[in-house]
């Protein structure tokens, strides 16, 4: 049985691919510091609570388990922090990708998949947008992530025999486990589907809807919407292209189209039956206007197929998942 350790197994994405590595039948060890992951979102294999920056902890970890691969999701999220705070992002992002790394090649581990994002494109020339697009961020969250990419890069280059990755751009994750198990868990987030559906609970009084006067049809963000476990889905299907044999590389996850944030708050009205307020706002620093994956090469080299390319199931699943944590939380108290 493949050993695979995940870093921010107890995250949101981290904990979907955990779930699907332990269905699959894979050993799966958690490292994570909890910082916003939940201990009971790990549903396969141990949880060692950790951080990054803990470098003896995290060799040892290592050395005791004695993965086949790594999967990497450990890191911070939110692009309009990363512009407040931009040092987070370098440190919990690029530092903590570097000695993660450090340490898998002090201790000869040959395979790791990286989580990215689309953020590292910033805003690109044409959409849906190819992996060969040039990579220019236009937020630190971006440039983070680009910095870690460049050192998979570079590492793999100088170790061909001996390391390689795949780094998979995420364009906009969202929806949650149709178990009803996990999902999104964050105290405040900040993400669309998420934020819109906790408003039409009745937990924030408004939605604000950054930016009216972008250059797209109705005015608002387009962003491709990628279902949590297709998503995870992909990570395996890279995990098996590495195990195999193939080589280094980087695929989008994307389904290849988009919605605006009104088509996004109209549907999330709908499923939720609830006609919740919407405050138009200034626009987000930081958000491109307009933001889709070409899909196919992941298709063809990995043969990746979604199965929940479909923003209604995306946001239903979400919104059982708000109303499963809502019993969780009353049933604990
Ligand atoms: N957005 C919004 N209101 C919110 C959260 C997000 O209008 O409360 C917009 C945001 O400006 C962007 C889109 O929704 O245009 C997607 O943002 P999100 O934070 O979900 O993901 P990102 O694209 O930043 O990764």
């Amino acid at each position: 049985m493949k050993k695979i350790f995940v870093t921010g197994g107890a995250g949101y994405i981290g904990s979907h691919v955990v779930k699907a590595l332990g269905e699959a039948g894979y050993e799966v060890l958690t490292y994570d510091n909890l910082a916003t992951g939940n201990r009971w979102a790990v549903l396969f294999g141990d949880l060692v609570v950790g951080d990054l920056g803990d470098r003896p902890l995290l060799t040892e970890t290592l050395r005791h388990f004695g993965p086949d691969a790594v999967m990497h999701f450990a890191a911070s999220i939110e692009v309009g922090e990363s512009v407040a705070n931009p040092l987070k992002y370098y440190r919990n992002n690029t530092l903590n990708a570097l000695q993660l790394l450090e340490a898998v090649r002090e201790l000869g581990i040959p395979r790791f998949i990286f989580s990215s994002t689309a953020a590292v494109y910033g805003i690109p020339k044409t959409i849906p947008v190819s992996e060969t697009a040039p990579l220019m961020p236009i937020n630190p969250y971006g440039a983070s992530k680009r910095m870690s990419e460049q050192l998979l890069a570079d590492l793999s280059q100088a170790h061909p025999d001996s390391f390689r990755y795949v780094a998979l751009r995420y364009f906009n994750v969202a929806g949650a486990d149709a178990g009803g198990r996990i999902g999104q868990a964050y105290r405040n987030p900040t993400h669309l589907i998420t934020r819109a559906l906790k408003t039409a609970r009745g937990l924030y009084p408004s939605l604000q809807l950054f930016g009216t006067d972008y250059p797209t049809p109705d005015g608002t963000c387009i962003r491709d919407y990628i279902h949590v476990d297709d998503l995870a889905e992909a990570h395996l299907a890279a995990l098996r292209h590495l195990l195999d044999g193939g080589g280094s590389d980087i695929f989008n996850c994307g389904y290849g189209h988009g919605y605006s944030v009104r088509e996004v708050i109209d549907l999330a009205k709908n499923i939720s039956g609830v006609d919740f307020l919407v405050m138009e706002a200034d626009r987000r620093k930081g958000d491109p206007p307009a933001l889709t994956a070409r899909s196919d090469k992941i298709k063809e080299v990995l043969a990746w197929q979604p199965q929940h390319d479909n923003l209604e199931f995306i946001i239903r699943s979400a919104w059982q998942w708000e109303q499963e944590m809502e019993e969780r939380l009353n049933s604990r108290s």
